[in-house]
């Protein structure tokens, strides 16, 4: 058994280079930036008004203005304003020569054809200055950067209309176990239905790569061994959830072994989650999870998520919250580090859900977040700081 750090070492340290390509920017959304996104102009391009106002020199604010030219927004100004001269102007238009200033239309009043007086003082020029944001050459979006709505803008501005990404690597998913049935049949005596495939293909997605399910596969080692190497044809990663620890049936680790895959861990010091194996043959990698839906869940944000992220390119890190636990958490046996769902409550302080085991799948669905107890602590007093994974 070794611990959460040492596993995530391992995984830190396996191979992989993922290819690139080119994709339409419109389908860019969630995928990781391969090549730093570089401005080819300034931002803002000129000195812009931020305001509906009158454009004029700071200089001859207090008087009245003569006002000499309209300006829309995507027209250049032709004439320089001098004293007492300003320029109507638009939110978004170019400022005329000499104006360091906008006087917004609510802090003037007109006094007659072309004149206006201000009536009110800003604290503000509104003006946003010829690159006050970026110049050309400047870099926008790093690499390795997952692609959110708000970087879409980003691209936009950029023109970077066929954005470099990596590709996205391919994850079969198999559900092992003769207990299993698909959620379209009914469950007979002693039968299930297999909700961990949907789930890990949503965490498979939601980490920006490929999910292919492949099906449920009997407790029967020939037919897993079968269904794993054509999954692993096609696929950079297979998971395989069930079967993956001590019991008779428990093929997952055997069938690895068999086809050549070296097992570099097949214990974590996690709770839940103990039974988890990783093996690679350099070129593709195999997880084997547990089948109680709840540490399969947490095993993969924990483990497989930090490796699909290498896998992807993605180079930020998860956000982890600290909050204060709003109640004390105990446990009797400390030797693993524990995971436990939380609420967040409106006020900050995170709640641990009820919560009666690894199979308790409902728990994870009324939870915001996963805190965590360190292995060897028994109590984590309330109030005490904790961090939050967001799930
Ligand atoms: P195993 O890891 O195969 O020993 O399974 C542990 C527990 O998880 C057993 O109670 C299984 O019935 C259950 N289980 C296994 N696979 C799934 C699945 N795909 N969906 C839901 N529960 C599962
Ligand atoms: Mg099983």
């Amino acid at each position: 058994m070794i611990p959460l750090k040492a596993a995530l070492k391992i995984i830190a340290g396996m191979h992989y280079s993922p290819d690139t390509e080119m994709v339409a920017m419109a389908q860019a959304i969630g995928r990781v930036i391969a090549g730093d996104v570089v401005s080819d102009v300034h931002m803002p391009p000129f000195n812009k008004s931020a305001m509906d106002g009158y454009a004029c020199r700071k200089k001859d604010l207090g008087g009245i203005l003569e006002v000499i030219e309209l300006i829309k927004p995507g027209k250049a100004p032709v004439k320089p304003v001098w004293t007492s001269q300003c320029s109507k102007i638009m939110t978004g238009a170019m400022l005329p020569e000499n104006a360091d200033c906008v006087v917004m239309f609510e802090d003037t009043e007109s006094i007659g054809e072309n004149r206006i007086r201000i009536v009110a003082e800003s604290s503000s020029p509104n003006v946003c200055l010829k690159g006050e944001d970026a110049g050309p050459g400047d870099i926008l979006l790093a690499e390795g950067t997952r692609v959110k709505a708000q970087h879409m803008a980003v691209l936009a501005s950029a023109g970077c209309f066929m954005p470099m990404v990596y590709k996205m690597p391919r994850i079969a998913i198999i559900s092992t176990g003769d207990e299993l049935v698909e959620p379209q049949e009914p469950p007979g005596i002693s039968q299930i239905r297999n909700s961990n495939a949907y789930q890990l293909a949503s965490q498979v997605n939601r980490s920006g790569c490929l999910a292919e399910y492949v099906g449920i596969v009997k407790d029967r080692k020939n037919e897993l061994k079968e269904t794993v190497l054509s999954a692993l044809e096609n696929n950079d990663v297979l998971i395989v959830t069930g079967g993956a620890s001590k019991g008779d049936f428990d093929f997952v680790p055997q069938v690895l072994e068999e086809i050549k895959m070296k097992i570099l861990f097949n214990k974590l010091a996690i709770q839940p989650g103990k039974p988890i194996v990783f093996a690679s043959n350099r070129e593709k990698f195999c997880f084997g999870l547990s089948g109680n839906p709840v540490s399969s869940f947490i095993q993969f944000e924990l483990i497989v998520r930090p490796f699909l992220d290498k896998l992807t390119g993605c180079k930020i890190k998860p956000v982890y919250l600290k909050l204060p636990i709003g109640k004390e958490y105990s446990r009797k046996v400390a030797d693993r580090e524990m995971f436990f769902p939380v609420k967040i409550t409106g006020q900050g302080p995170v709640i641990p859900v009820e919560y009666h085991g690894s199979a308790h799948l409902l728990s994870l669905s009324g939870a915001d977040g996963i805190a965590n107890i360190q292995l060897g602590q028994h109590t984590i007093k309330k109030g005490t700081l904790v961090d939050v994974r967001l799930i």
